[in-house]
């Protein structure tokens, strides 16, 4: 029974002299350092479980998960996977070790549409890891109009449900960092005041530092609540599609190279992907400050989407867009058929429209919404056949009721 002359911590036996707060519970008191003590042992544990999920995984089971869900594009995958793995094992370095490993951000290059943010947000969700994606447009530098790096922090803090100490392994992505590379050298700035000024502030948060996120976000008040977030064990992925490159690539190739007949076969051949052998110093000259560039030191290269590729896309992942549509409809108690006219008709509408993958479902939806509208009212309706007529638009979607009989 605790009473005035026991006033102490049950846990270490401290009087209200020696701490600074005795707080009284049901059964006794308990000090402000052993209740500080044990909020660290349990943010620790938590803190560990991640590093703890990744101790067994190996690069290819990475890998693995992330074919369940994106097509193709199996060296960026492989180079992911690796980047991860040894992200992860550096956090498990023994911190007596002398041997700094520097960390695996990594820049990731291809044109829109191609999977870049969502092989980002497959590697978030395989770790478990809070996730959030930036766009580099929209930040600027200090003192401009516009949104303020501190606040990608906050959105990720807010996304590990303010923990920061989960925040702190987490994945940022940011989107069009091409589109903040110095002016001049690349004539598809249009918006940024100084893409140099960005790349000095975006610079500050992925080179690992001690950042101070002003908890109600947009500017910085001086009353405003802040957290202090240690960036150095997130891991930031920038991703963009860098047109122009590889003719600053071929430029550098041909250099020295007398533009006579070998260079002429190179150039009419139009296989050769020199994304692929992108260096440090092309990024340069396409206006990334050599410090930036240098904190992204894992550089993968993503290949346009094929059409035969899109059409894997439309039906192979786990939750593919038609297995998708399938399950809708199958609610219904209806079946849903594609043709592989009309699988090859979408990939090559979406191809056309130079927007990879990301062109494919909004095409679908513009064929789809009248189905989606009728299908409902007929309780007859057993099957649904879409051809490439109804994609085109030529041709209505043909729907079939029992015994394979068709009723519209
Ligand atoms: P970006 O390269 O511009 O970041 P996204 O990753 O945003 O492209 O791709 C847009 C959408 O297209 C994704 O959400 C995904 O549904 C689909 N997609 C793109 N590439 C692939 C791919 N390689 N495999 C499967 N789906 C893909």
């Amino acid at each position: 029974m605790a009473n005035k002359q026991t006033e102490m911590c049950f846990l270490c036996g401290k009087t209200k002299s020696e701490v600074n707060q005795l707080l009284k519970g049901k059964f006794g008191y308990v000090c402000d350092s052993c209740i500080h003590e044990a909020y660290e042992v349990l943010n620790f544990e938590e803190e560990e479980e991640v590093s703890d999920s990744m101790r067994s995984v190996t690069p290819s089971q990475i890998k693995e998960y992330l074919d369940l869900y994106v097509i193709g594009q199996d060296e960026a995958k492989k180079t992911l996977s690796v980047a991860v793995y040894n992200h992860y094992k550096r956090l498990r370095q023994d911190k007596k070790s002398d041997i700094e490993i520097q960390k695996s951000n990594i820049l990731m290059i291809g044109s829109t549409g191609s999977g870049k943010t969502y092989l980002a947000q497959s590697l978030a969700k395989f770790l478990g890891v809070p996730f959030v994606i930036a766009d580099a447009t929209s930040l600027t530098e200090a003192g401009y109009v516009g949104e303020d790096v501190e606040n990608i922090l906050l959105t990720l803090l807010q996304n590990a449900d303010y923990n920061n100490k989960l925040a702190e392994k987490g994945i940022v992505y940011i989107d069009e960092i091409d589109k903040i590379a110095r002016k001049g050298e690349n004539m598809s700035i249009t918006r940024d005041v100084s893409g140099e000024g960005v790349q000095q502030s975006l610079l500050k948060i992925i080179e690992g530092s001690v950042v101070r996120v002003p908890l109600s976000g947009g500017r910085k008040h001086p009353q405003a609540e802040c957290v202090d977030i240690d960036t150095s064990n997130i891991l930031f992925i920038c991703g963009g599609a860098f047109s122009g490159l590889e003719e600053i690539i071929e430029q550098r190739n041909n250099k020295g190279k007398s533009m006579g007949f070998g260079a002429d076969i190179e150039k009419s051949s139009g296989q050769v992907f020199y994304l692929n052998d992108v260096q440090q110093k092309d990024l340069n000259s396409f206006g990334l400050m050599p410090e930036l560039i240098g904190r992204l030191p894992v550089i993968c290269t993503l290949n346009p989407l094929s059409i035969e590729d899109m059409v894997r896309i439309l039906t192979e992942p786990k939750n593919a867009i038609i297995k998708q549509y399938q399950e809708l409809f199958a609610m219904d108690g209806v079946s849903l058929e594609v043709t592989e006219e009309a699988l090859n008709k979408i990939a090559s509408k979406a191809d056309e429209r130079k927007i990879g993958a990301r062109g494919l479902r909004s095409i679908i939806e513009t064929f789809m919404k009248d189905i989606m509208f009728k299908v409902p009212d007929m309780s007859n309706a057993k099957k649904i056949v879409i051809t490439s007529g109804v994609v085109n638009g030529t041709e209505e979607a043909a729907i079939y009721g029992k015994w394979n009989k068709k009723i519209a």
